[in-house]
Protein backbone atom coordinates (compact mmCIF):
# COMPACT_ATOMS: atom_id res chain seq x y z
CA UNK A 1 0.00 0.00 0.00
CA UNK A 2 2.71 2.32 1.16
CA UNK A 3 5.02 0.94 -1.64
CA UNK A 4 2.13 2.28 -4.05
CA UNK A 5 1.77 5.51 -2.72
CA UNK A 6 5.08 6.41 -2.81
CA UNK A 7 4.92 5.47 -6.39
CA UNK A 8 2.02 7.69 -7.43
CA UNK A 9 3.96 10.35 -5.63
CA UNK A 10 7.21 9.76 -7.92
CA UNK A 11 5.20 9.69 -11.14
CA UNK A 12 3.59 13.22 -10.40
CA UNK A 13 6.23 14.41 -9.33
CA UNK A 14 8.88 13.19 -12.32
CA UNK A 15 5.44 14.76 -14.52
CA UNK A 16 5.60 17.86 -12.90
CA UNK A 17 9.26 18.15 -13.57
CA UNK A 18 9.12 17.18 -17.08
CA UNK A 19 6.42 20.06 -17.66
CA UNK A 20 8.44 22.54 -16.24
CA UNK A 21 11.42 21.22 -18.23
CA UNK A 22 9.78 21.11 -21.38
CA UNK A 23 8.35 24.78 -20.82
CA UNK A 24 11.81 26.41 -20.66
CA UNK A 25 13.25 24.00 -23.27
CA UNK A 26 10.14 25.76 -25.30
CA UNK A 27 10.75 29.28 -23.62
CA UNK A 28 14.78 28.67 -24.91
CA UNK A 29 13.90 27.91 -28.58
CA UNK A 30 11.54 30.56 -28.70
CA UNK A 31 13.73 32.94 -27.47
CA UNK A 32 16.54 31.85 -29.91
CA UNK A 33 13.71 32.64 -32.58
CA UNK A 34 13.09 35.66 -31.14
CA UNK A 35 16.26 37.34 -31.78
CA UNK A 36 16.51 36.18 -35.85
CA UNK A 37 12.59 37.47 -35.70
CA UNK A 38 13.86 40.91 -34.07
CA UNK A 39 10.74 40.88 -31.36
CA UNK A 40 13.03 41.99 -28.66
CA UNK A 41 12.31 45.48 -27.85
CA UNK A 42 14.13 48.42 -25.56
CA UNK A 43 11.28 49.80 -23.81
CA UNK A 44 12.99 53.42 -21.41
CA UNK A 45 12.03 54.36 -18.16
CA UNK A 46 12.43 58.26 -17.21
CA UNK A 47 14.38 59.35 -14.49
CA UNK A 48 13.94 62.60 -12.62
CA UNK A 49 16.35 65.07 -10.88
CA UNK A 50 14.36 65.24 -7.45
CA UNK A 51 15.39 68.60 -6.64
CA UNK A 52 14.93 70.57 -10.14
CA UNK A 53 11.87 68.12 -11.38
CA UNK A 54 13.95 68.10 -14.55
CA UNK A 55 14.39 64.48 -17.01
CA UNK A 56 17.85 63.71 -16.49
CA UNK A 57 17.85 60.38 -17.40
CA UNK A 58 16.25 56.74 -18.51
CA UNK A 59 16.71 53.28 -17.72
CA UNK A 60 16.64 50.99 -20.93
CA UNK A 61 14.52 47.96 -20.23
CA UNK A 62 13.78 44.66 -22.32
CA UNK A 63 10.57 43.23 -23.72
CA UNK A 64 9.62 40.65 -25.35
CA UNK A 65 6.96 41.06 -27.78
CA UNK A 66 6.13 37.89 -29.58
CA UNK A 67 4.28 37.22 -32.69
CA UNK A 68 0.92 37.04 -31.10
CA UNK A 69 1.23 40.38 -29.49
CA UNK A 70 2.27 39.07 -26.02
CA UNK A 71 4.54 41.28 -23.74
CA UNK A 72 6.72 39.11 -22.30
CA UNK A 73 8.61 40.30 -19.32
CA UNK A 74 12.26 40.17 -18.75
CA UNK A 75 12.01 38.36 -15.37
CA UNK A 76 10.83 35.39 -17.16
CA UNK A 77 13.52 35.03 -19.69
CA UNK A 78 16.54 37.23 -18.80
CA UNK A 79 16.98 34.19 -16.28
CA UNK A 80 17.03 31.55 -18.98
CA UNK A 81 18.60 33.74 -21.33
CA UNK A 82 21.88 33.80 -18.59
CA UNK A 83 21.83 30.17 -17.95
CA UNK A 84 22.03 29.44 -22.26
CA UNK A 85 24.73 32.16 -22.49
CA UNK A 86 22.05 34.06 -25.07
CA UNK A 87 22.87 36.66 -22.60
CA UNK A 88 25.82 37.84 -23.91
CA UNK A 89 24.28 38.57 -27.68
CA UNK A 90 20.92 39.65 -26.44
CA UNK A 91 22.80 42.35 -23.87
CA UNK A 92 25.42 43.51 -26.75
CA UNK A 93 22.33 43.82 -28.86
CA UNK A 94 20.23 46.06 -26.22
CA UNK A 95 23.99 48.25 -25.18
CA UNK A 96 23.84 48.70 -29.06
CA UNK A 97 20.25 50.19 -29.67
CA UNK A 98 20.34 52.27 -26.66
CA UNK A 99 23.91 53.83 -28.16
CA UNK A 100 22.90 54.05 -31.59
CA UNK A 101 19.47 55.56 -30.22
CA UNK A 102 20.90 58.12 -27.68
CA UNK A 103 23.31 58.95 -30.81
CA UNK A 104 20.37 59.73 -32.58
CA UNK A 105 18.59 62.14 -30.09
CA UNK A 106 21.54 64.07 -29.57
CA UNK A 107 21.65 64.75 -33.51
CA UNK A 108 18.46 66.07 -33.57
CA UNK A 109 19.18 68.13 -30.78
CA UNK A 110 17.81 67.22 -28.15
CA UNK A 111 19.36 67.86 -24.23
CA UNK A 112 21.31 65.27 -23.11
CA UNK A 113 20.08 62.38 -20.67
CA UNK A 114 21.94 59.46 -19.24
CA UNK A 115 20.83 56.34 -20.58
CA UNK A 116 21.48 53.25 -17.90
CA UNK A 117 21.53 49.74 -19.24
CA UNK A 118 21.64 46.79 -16.85
CA UNK A 119 24.25 44.22 -17.20
CA UNK A 120 24.28 40.39 -16.28
CA UNK A 121 26.65 38.50 -14.82
CA UNK A 122 27.32 36.31 -17.67
CA UNK A 123 28.05 39.29 -19.47
CA UNK A 124 30.12 41.03 -16.77
CA UNK A 125 32.13 38.18 -15.66
CA UNK A 126 32.46 35.71 -18.83
CA UNK A 127 32.58 37.96 -21.56
CA UNK A 128 35.07 40.94 -22.79
CA UNK A 129 32.86 43.71 -21.59
CA UNK A 130 35.68 46.41 -21.60
CA UNK A 131 36.10 45.23 -25.66
CA UNK A 132 32.61 44.99 -26.57
CA UNK A 133 31.83 48.28 -25.02
CA UNK A 134 34.54 50.04 -26.20
CA UNK A 135 33.75 48.55 -29.63
CA UNK A 136 30.15 49.96 -29.40
CA UNK A 137 30.82 53.16 -28.11
CA UNK A 138 33.26 54.16 -31.38
CA UNK A 139 30.93 52.29 -34.23
CA UNK A 140 28.08 54.38 -32.47
CA UNK A 141 29.79 57.40 -31.70
CA UNK A 142 27.77 57.73 -28.66
CA UNK A 143 29.56 59.74 -25.82
CA UNK A 144 30.60 57.55 -22.67
CA UNK A 145 29.71 60.23 -20.21
CA UNK A 146 26.03 59.79 -20.89
CA UNK A 147 26.32 55.83 -20.39
CA UNK A 148 25.65 53.83 -17.39
CA UNK A 149 26.11 50.74 -16.20
CA UNK A 150 24.03 48.74 -13.98
CA UNK A 151 25.26 46.21 -11.78
CA UNK A 152 23.59 44.26 -9.02
CA UNK A 153 25.67 43.28 -5.55
CA UNK A 154 25.79 39.76 -5.95
CA UNK A 155 27.40 40.09 -9.14
CA UNK A 156 29.83 42.26 -7.46
CA UNK A 157 30.48 39.77 -4.73
CA UNK A 158 30.75 36.38 -6.67
CA UNK A 159 34.09 37.50 -7.64
CA UNK A 160 35.19 40.28 -5.48
CA UNK A 161 38.94 40.76 -7.15
CA UNK A 162 37.98 40.22 -10.72
CA UNK A 163 34.94 42.66 -10.35
CA UNK A 164 36.80 45.43 -9.10
CA UNK A 165 39.26 45.13 -12.20
CA UNK A 166 36.60 45.19 -14.68
CA UNK A 167 35.02 47.99 -12.88
CA UNK A 168 38.31 50.07 -13.64
CA UNK A 169 38.52 49.26 -17.25
CA UNK A 170 34.75 50.77 -18.11
CA UNK A 171 35.77 53.70 -15.84
CA UNK A 172 38.70 54.26 -18.02
CA UNK A 173 36.15 54.34 -20.91
CA UNK A 174 34.39 57.35 -19.00
CA UNK A 175 31.20 55.99 -18.31
CA UNK A 176 29.07 56.02 -14.80
CA UNK A 177 28.90 52.68 -12.84
CA UNK A 178 25.68 52.24 -10.79
CA UNK A 179 24.87 49.25 -7.82
CA UNK A 180 21.48 48.31 -8.64
CA UNK A 181 18.70 46.95 -6.09
CA UNK A 182 20.99 48.13 -3.29
CA UNK A 183 19.96 46.92 -0.14
CA UNK A 184 18.35 42.88 -1.06
CA UNK A 185 22.30 41.72 -1.81
CA UNK A 186 24.90 41.32 0.86
CA UNK A 187 27.82 43.98 0.63
CA UNK A 188 28.63 46.00 3.54
CA UNK A 189 29.68 49.45 3.23
CA UNK A 190 33.30 48.64 3.62
CA UNK A 191 33.03 46.18 0.53
CA UNK A 192 31.07 49.78 -1.35
CA UNK A 193 34.12 51.45 -0.70
CA UNK A 194 36.33 48.97 -2.76
CA UNK A 195 34.32 49.11 -5.95
CA UNK A 196 34.72 52.39 -7.87
CA UNK A 197 30.79 53.20 -8.14
CA UNK A 198 28.79 56.31 -9.17
CA UNK A 199 25.84 56.00 -8.33
CA UNK A 200 23.51 53.85 -5.71
CA UNK A 201 19.98 52.72 -6.33
CA UNK A 202 17.95 51.92 -3.75
CA UNK A 203 15.87 48.69 -4.28
CA UNK A 204 12.00 49.18 -4.76
CA UNK A 205 11.21 47.18 -2.16
CA UNK A 206 11.93 49.83 0.70
CA UNK A 207 10.55 52.38 -1.56
CA UNK A 208 6.98 50.32 -1.50
CA UNK A 209 5.69 50.32 1.93
CA UNK A 210 6.38 54.40 2.76
CA UNK A 211 5.20 56.11 4.75
CA UNK A 212 3.78 52.66 6.34
CA UNK A 213 6.83 50.99 7.41
CA UNK A 214 8.97 53.06 9.81
CA UNK A 215 11.94 50.34 9.19
CA UNK A 216 12.01 50.80 5.51
CA UNK A 217 11.85 54.94 6.41
CA UNK A 218 14.88 54.43 8.16
CA UNK A 219 17.02 51.99 5.60
CA UNK A 220 15.98 54.12 2.91
CA UNK A 221 17.29 57.68 4.61
CA UNK A 222 20.57 55.58 6.10
CA UNK A 223 21.20 54.59 2.55
CA UNK A 224 21.02 58.09 0.89
CA UNK A 225 23.10 59.36 3.69
CA UNK A 226 25.65 56.67 3.12
CA UNK A 227 25.98 57.24 -0.60
CA UNK A 228 26.30 61.52 0.24
CA UNK A 229 29.62 59.90 2.64
CA UNK A 230 30.66 57.85 -0.24
CA UNK A 231 29.88 61.20 -2.79
CA UNK A 232 27.78 59.17 -5.03
CA UNK A 233 24.48 60.03 -6.15
CA UNK A 234 21.38 58.26 -5.12
CA UNK A 235 18.59 56.85 -7.13
CA UNK A 236 15.17 55.69 -5.65
CA UNK A 237 13.50 53.10 -7.88
CA UNK A 238 9.73 52.05 -7.55
CA UNK A 239 8.21 55.64 -6.74
CA UNK A 240 4.60 55.46 -7.29
CA UNK A 241 3.12 58.39 -4.79
CA UNK A 242 3.53 61.62 -4.12
CA UNK A 243 3.90 60.67 -0.53
CA UNK A 244 7.30 58.62 -1.17
CA UNK A 245 8.68 61.32 -3.17
CA UNK A 246 8.03 63.84 -1.07
CA UNK A 247 10.04 61.79 1.77
CA UNK A 248 12.82 61.04 -0.44
CA UNK A 249 12.98 64.66 -1.23
CA UNK A 250 13.02 65.43 2.48
CA UNK A 251 16.21 63.32 2.90
CA UNK A 252 17.66 64.88 0.45
CA UNK A 253 18.08 61.72 -2.42
CA UNK A 254 18.87 62.73 -5.99
CA UNK A 255 16.58 61.12 -8.02
CA UNK A 256 13.58 58.78 -8.69
CA UNK A 257 12.10 56.63 -11.44
CA UNK A 258 8.64 54.85 -10.86
CA UNK A 259 5.06 54.77 -12.23
CA UNK A 260 4.71 58.63 -9.96
CA UNK A 261 6.51 59.51 -13.56
CA UNK A 262 6.15 56.96 -16.03
CA UNK A 263 5.76 52.94 -16.86
CA UNK A 264 9.02 52.23 -18.79
CA UNK A 265 7.93 53.25 -22.45
CA UNK A 266 8.58 52.07 -26.13
CA UNK A 267 10.69 54.34 -28.23
CA UNK A 268 8.00 56.37 -29.92
CA UNK A 269 6.04 57.07 -26.62
CA UNK A 270 9.12 57.82 -24.54
CA UNK A 271 9.72 60.62 -27.15
CA UNK A 272 6.61 62.18 -26.92
CA UNK A 273 7.04 61.86 -22.83
CA UNK A 274 10.22 64.23 -23.75
CA UNK A 275 8.23 66.51 -25.72
CA UNK A 276 5.32 67.30 -23.42
CA UNK A 277 7.01 66.24 -19.71
CA UNK A 278 7.23 69.77 -17.59
CA UNK A 279 8.72 69.54 -14.00
CA UNK A 280 6.03 69.37 -11.77
CA UNK A 281 6.42 72.93 -9.07
CA UNK A 282 7.63 71.69 -6.06
CA UNK A 283 4.97 71.05 -3.40
CA UNK A 284 6.22 73.20 -0.56
CA UNK A 285 7.24 71.12 2.69
CA UNK A 286 6.28 72.01 6.27
CA UNK A 287 8.57 73.10 8.59
CA UNK A 288 7.62 73.40 12.16
P1 LIG B 1 15.75 46.49 -12.52
O1 LIG B 1 16.98 46.80 -13.30
O2 LIG B 1 15.83 46.64 -11.05
O3 LIG B 1 14.63 47.42 -13.16
C1 LIG B 1 13.63 48.06 -12.43
C2 LIG B 1 12.32 47.31 -12.55
O4 LIG B 1 11.34 48.00 -11.77
C3 LIG B 1 11.76 47.25 -13.97
O5 LIG B 1 11.11 45.99 -14.12
C4 LIG B 1 10.73 48.38 -13.95
O6 LIG B 1 9.72 48.22 -14.93
C5 LIG B 1 10.20 48.24 -12.56
N1 LIG B 1 9.58 49.46 -12.06
C6 LIG B 1 9.92 50.75 -12.32
N2 LIG B 1 9.15 51.61 -11.66
C7 LIG B 1 8.29 50.88 -10.92
C8 LIG B 1 7.23 51.22 -10.00
O7 LIG B 1 6.94 52.37 -9.73
N3 LIG B 1 6.58 50.16 -9.42
C9 LIG B 1 6.90 48.86 -9.70
N4 LIG B 1 6.21 47.91 -9.09
N5 LIG B 1 7.89 48.51 -10.57
C10 LIG B 1 8.57 49.51 -11.17
P2 LIG B 1 11.23 45.15 -15.47
O8 LIG B 1 11.26 46.08 -16.63
O9 LIG B 1 10.19 44.09 -15.43
O10 LIG B 1 12.67 44.50 -15.35
C11 LIG B 1 12.94 43.54 -14.37
C12 LIG B 1 14.42 43.25 -14.28
O11 LIG B 1 14.88 42.58 -15.46
C13 LIG B 1 15.29 44.49 -14.17
O12 LIG B 1 15.28 44.97 -12.83
C14 LIG B 1 16.63 43.94 -14.60
O13 LIG B 1 17.25 43.26 -13.54
C15 LIG B 1 16.23 42.92 -15.66
N6 LIG B 1 16.43 43.51 -17.00
C16 LIG B 1 15.62 44.29 -17.73
N7 LIG B 1 16.18 44.64 -18.91
C17 LIG B 1 17.41 44.05 -18.92
C18 LIG B 1 18.51 44.02 -19.87
O14 LIG B 1 18.50 44.65 -20.94
N8 LIG B 1 19.61 43.27 -19.51
C19 LIG B 1 19.67 42.60 -18.32
N9 LIG B 1 20.78 41.87 -18.05
N10 LIG B 1 18.67 42.62 -17.42
C20 LIG B 1 17.56 43.33 -17.70
MG1 LIG C 1 18.26 48.31 -13.30
MG1 LIG D 1 16.71 47.79 -9.72
MG1 LIG E 1 14.90 44.81 -9.46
Amino acid sequence: QAKNDGRNCFKYFSEDLTRAARERMDLEIRLRLAIERRELRVYFQPQIDIASGHLVGAEALLRWETDTGEIISPSRFIPIAEETGLIVPIGNWVLQEVCRQGRRWLNRGLAPIKLAVNLSSQQFLHSDIGEAIGNILRETGFPPEHLELELTESVLMKREREAIEILQQLHELGLGLSIDDFGTGYSSLAYLKLFPLDVIKIDKSFIEDIPDHADDMEITATIIAMAKTLKMRVIAEGVETAEQLNFLRSRDCDQYQGYLTSRPLPIAEFEKFRRDYRPRPVEPTCID
